[in-house]
């Protein structure tokens, strides 16, 4: 018992020591120092990084943009998204999909999106234990979502956390999301193949799932295709071949196939890899894959640019922002008019002004 005591006085000490060690190595990174870091493998800087990235603080951005100026462009990753609504399987089924890469001798970091954790103040996706085989691997990363006050915020930290982890050397990254939202359409523009789970058997409308999401998707997966849940699998596949078929041919060029897959055996696990792969070669030959990453850089960019104005203006026109605001939830002012007379000071009608 003594003895018992004793060690885990001592694992308690060195546990103490570590974090107080962590705490201080976090607070002496400077942006340079936690680039380097980065880049050389160093996970506790990785998930520094990706939390100064996370941080909304006006103050912190000089230090955000000299770090990502120290990143190299990245290199040959693959970015991967992945939604279905929540029991769906998705924790499961990226289990054994990173597993498969990290045999494949990938290295794999899973991020995630999850806006609801906006409302509920805490990490739904992050709070379950999820993905343990992968948690703990020392090729793989698993970072739970963003805590950003708005999906704004968690678009630019994901962005931003996606380049981190490619810098880190990881070249598979699966960012999930919950499948039932916007983010999706956040999460589309930031990989390079999207990828919906859906349960066999359930309609669109149990399946929580909107046509918009569908229609993003380069691959379906019918999940959990396995026992007697099978038969429904298939049922399901079929139909949503037949309405993938009705759809306009999407940008890639390729319509989406719809795959069986089974995360408790891994039946279909092996058709979804060869898929992607295809894909990638695909697009690769015919300039999809260069054309689309070009687009989605400049869509970051105007997605910075136009947080950036927002934030700009909206310090330097606080109490002309205020009084607007008031003006138009009294409806002495139309929403139009009001943002016009913000952004450019200028307006037809009566109303406040600075
Ligand atoms: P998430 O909320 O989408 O991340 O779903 P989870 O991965 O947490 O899985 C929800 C439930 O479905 C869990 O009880 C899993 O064990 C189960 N599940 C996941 N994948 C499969 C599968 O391929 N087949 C079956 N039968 N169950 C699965």
């Amino acid at each position: 018992m003594g003895v018992d005591k004793q060690a885990v006085t001592e694992a308690r000490k060195k546990a103490r020591e570590a974090a107080s060690d962590r705490i201080k190595q976090a607070q002496q990174w400077s942006p340079e120092s936690l680039a380097e870091a980065v880049c050389a493998g160093n996970r506790d800087a990785l998930a520094q990084a990706i939390t100064w990235v996370e941080s909304a603080a006006p103050d912190h951005q000089r230090r955000i943009e000299s770090l990502l100026s120290h990143l190299p462009q990245p290199g040959n990753s693959l970015r991967v998204g992945l939604t279905g609504i929540p029991g769906v399987g998705k924790s499961t089924f990226i289990e054994r999909f990173g597993i498969d890469a990290l045999a494949q001798g990938r290295r794999v970091a899973v991020l995630a999106v999850d806006p609801t954790s906006q409302r509920t103040g805490g990490s739904l996706l992050g709070d379950k234990t999820r993905m343990q085989q992968l948690s703990m691997h020392p090729d793989a990363f698993v970072r739970p979502s963003a805590a950003a006050s708005t999906l704004g915020g968690v678009a630019r930290a994901t962005a931003e956390a996606i380049h981190l982890c490619e810098a880190a050397g990881y070249d598979l990254i699966l960012v999930e999301t919950v499948g039932v939202g916007q983010s999706e359409v956040t999460v589309r523009g930031m990989v390079d193949v999207f990828l919906l789970l859906l349960i066999g058997g359930a309609g669109d409308e149990v399946q929580g799932i909107k046509r918009g999401v569908v229609e993003m998707a380069d691959l379906v997966v019918v999940h959990k295709a396995d026992g007697d849940r099978e038969a429904a699998c298939r049922s399901t596949k079929g139909a949503y071949q037949q309405a993938l078929h009705l759809l306009p041919s999407p940008p890639s060029g390729v319509s989406p196939e719809v795959l069986l897959a089974s995360s408790l055996t891994g039946n279909g696990h092996d058709d979804v890899w060869s898929q992607l792969h295809t894909l990638v070669d695909q697009w690769k030959a015919s300039g999809w894959w260069e054309a689309q990453r070009r687009n989605q850089r400049l869509e970051a960019m105007e997605r910075h640019a136009r947080e950036l104005l927002l934030e700009a203006h909206l310090n330097a026109k606080a109490s002309l922002w205020q009084s607007l605001k008031d003006a138009v939830e009294n409806q002495s002012l139309n929403a139009y008019s009001a943002a016009r007379r913000w952004v450019l000071g200028e307006s037809n009608d009566q109303g406040p002004t600075s």
